[in-house]
């Protein structure tokens, strides 16, 4: 199992904000979504960088209320790691807990394919355990 059989579970869709936008609007964003980063994309739907909630926690914290106004861009992280689809989940786990962060953005031949939480790649890996132990116990019971 690799990263391809997550975006293929959960769809290709990157939730993604302008360089431009607003914290307010990425707060909106990551609301209605349920999810915890969106990616900054220019208008050729290249990665400018990522936000996550960390990151507004930390503008927060900084400027109070008077962050929302600010753009995205002022507090994004710019230099993102990415994977490929055809990364293995543990890569990605390894990529996650190198650089301390839960989202990685997929990227193939240069264009952006979707993006994977630490969410979708432990719910994979419980369903990859579930599998193996159900397999071996199938064995045990017929020999
Ligand atoms: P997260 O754990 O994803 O909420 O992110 C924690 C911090 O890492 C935040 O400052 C994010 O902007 C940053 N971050 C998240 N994902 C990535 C990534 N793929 N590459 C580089 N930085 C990231």
């Amino acid at each position: 199992m690799n990263v391809a059989t997550i975006l293929k579970l959960k769809g290709a869709e990157v939730a993604s904000v302008e360089p431009g936008a607003t914290l307010e609007t990425a707060v909106r964003l990551l609301s209605e979504k349920r999810i915890g980063a969106v990616m900054v994309l220019d208008e050729d739907r290249k990665i400018q960088g990522i936000v996550s909630e960390r990151d507004i926690v930390r503008a927060l914290a900084t400027h109070g209320p008077a962050c929302l106004p600010m753009t995205v861009m002022s507090v994004m992280t710019s230099t993102v790691k990415t994977c490929r689809s055809s990364d293995t989940i543990d890569q990605v786990m390894a990529q996650m807990t190198a650089g301390r962060f839960r989202h990685v953005p997929v990227v193939d031949d240069g264009r952006l394919t979707g993006i994977v939480s630490i969410g979708d790649v432990v719910k994979l890996r419980i369903a990859e355990t579930e599998l193996e132990v159900s397999a071996i116990r199938d064995y045990i019971a017929a020999h």
